[in-house]
């Protein structure tokens, strides 16, 4: 048998980046032999197996064809017989295509490597097509290359289009879909992902109401850049420059949708957006199955931010409901979240990117005085049950009273 290292492994080292996790395929093998060799088995879908010590991957080279529609159909044939090559072909984009062997020596049949030096993410062959998955990835390795100056190459967007014009998108499961998504926006510019997905139209398949926002004007006073959709990924990518965790990452993306809901002759203002798009967030995270704390942020910053922005400006007893809506006295770091996407909002128009945020220290100031209420006094004074709530609330809005006369 022979083993060789491939795909991420090889294209990150040849970039010169880190590699973390390596890939193994294994040539002329069989399942029985690797059992023999103490691998243990893992692939329920395809024969990949654990290397007992190292704990990485090794799949036996296969080849792929499409019975069916989506990840499951797929019929797979490995044997000893298959080459390299063979189980090369199958891979996604050509600079995922290569193999290693233990003396570095490059296996490349189909130009990786002259597409690492072209910056070019290129499909291997016309199967690309039978996997929309593939859609998301390359969508998602143009978001983490793009600093390196990689682009789609015109034949494969060509492709990816194609796919998201039939119907095979919708095969996804939500699963493999949201595992995409989420990779994406963590990488170093997540902007690049949603534009990738919408250049060849698949963002108007996964999230029509993100795609709905191109095209939708806002004031020019408050919003130089003007497009919606364009204020959006500026928001990403200032969350991504900013190096925000993935729930303000996905609540970013998702806060303005209510704005693609707004009548044209009411453009460009957009009143009660913040509301209005509710509906819109709750359908893009049930339809993803996205994680409860991404699913909560994203909805609790589409509908109060806007309050963030005008937090100077909120009466003691808004800035108190506001605190309660997040429950900022038992999860004050989820109110840092929001906080920070209103910062990231904010940060997100033309030619704004530098300003600074004071509505930040201001709403952290009020969380903290809210919290600086003791409740120990009123127990003293013999405050129970509803009561006490009431007077604690009383305490916490007399102390917000006090902060913004101060402020
Ligand atoms: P990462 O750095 O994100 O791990 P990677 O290229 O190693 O990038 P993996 O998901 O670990 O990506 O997959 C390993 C290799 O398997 C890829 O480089 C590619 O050759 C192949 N591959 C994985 N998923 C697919 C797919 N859906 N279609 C075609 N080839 C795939
Ligand atoms: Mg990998």
């Amino acid at each position: 048998m022979r083993i060789y290292k491939v795909g991420g492994a090889v294209r990150d080292r040849l970039l010169g980046k880190p590699v973390t996790d390596i890939d193994w395929v294994v040539v002329g093998a069989t399942t029985e032999e690797m059992l023999a060799k103490g691998f243990r088995p893992v692939g329920v879908d395809f024969p990949v197996f654990l290397h007992p010590k190292s704990g990485e991957e090794y799949a036996l080279a296969r080849t792929e064809r499409k019975s069916g529609r989506g990840y499951g159909g797929f019929t797979f044939h490995a044997s000893p017989e298959v080459t390299l090559e063979e189980d090369l072909i199958r891979r996604d984009l050509t600079i995922n295509a290569m193999a290693e062997d233990d003396q570095q020596n490059l296996t490349d049949p189909y130009h990786g490597q002259r597409d690492l030096e072209a910056r070019l993410l290129r499909h291997v062959s016309p199967a690309f097509a039978e996997d929309p998955l593939r859609v998301l990835r390359v969508a998602r390795f143009a978001a983490r290359y793009a600093t390196l100056g990689f682009t789609v190459a015109p034949e494969t967007l060509e492709l990816m289009r194609q796919l998201s014009e039939s119907n095979e998108l919708e095969a996804l499961t939500p699963e493999r879909s949201w595992k995409e998504i989420s990779r994406a926006l963590m990488e170093d510019q997540p902007q690049v992902f949603v534009e990738v997905l919408r250049a060849c139209g698949a963002l108007k398949v996964l999230m029509p109401e993100v795609d709905a926002l191109f095209g939708v004007p806002q004031p020019p006073a408050h919003h130089p850049e003007i497009d919606t959709g364009a204020h959006t990924l500026s928001v990403l990518q200032q969350a991504a420059i900013h190096k925000q965790p993935l729930t303000v990452r996905w609540a970013c993306l998702l806060h303005d949708l209510g704005k693609g809901l707004t009548p044209e002759q009411e453009w460009p203002r957009h009143i009660a957006h913040e509301f209005k798009g509710l509906k819109l967030i709750k359908a893009v995270n049930e339809r993803f199955k996205v994680p409860r704390d991404c699913q909560e942020l994203a909805l609790l910053v589409g509908e109060y931010h806007t309050h963030g922005h005008r937090a100077h400006e909120l009466k003691p007893s808004t800035l108190l409901e506001l605190l309660q809506s997040f429950d900022v006295f038992r999860r004050p770091q989820r109110f840092e979240e929001f906080i920070a996407a209103c910062e990231m909002d904010a940060r997100g128009r033309k030619g704004l990117e530098e300003k600074s945020y004071p509505q930040a220290d201001y709403l952290r100031g009020a969380a903290t005085a809210a919290r600086n209420v003791a409740v120990q006094p009123l127990l003293e004074q013999g405050f129970k049950g509803p009561e006490l709530g009431e007077a604690i609330k009383r305490e916490r809005l007399k102390a917000l009273k006090t902060y913004k006369e101060k402020a």
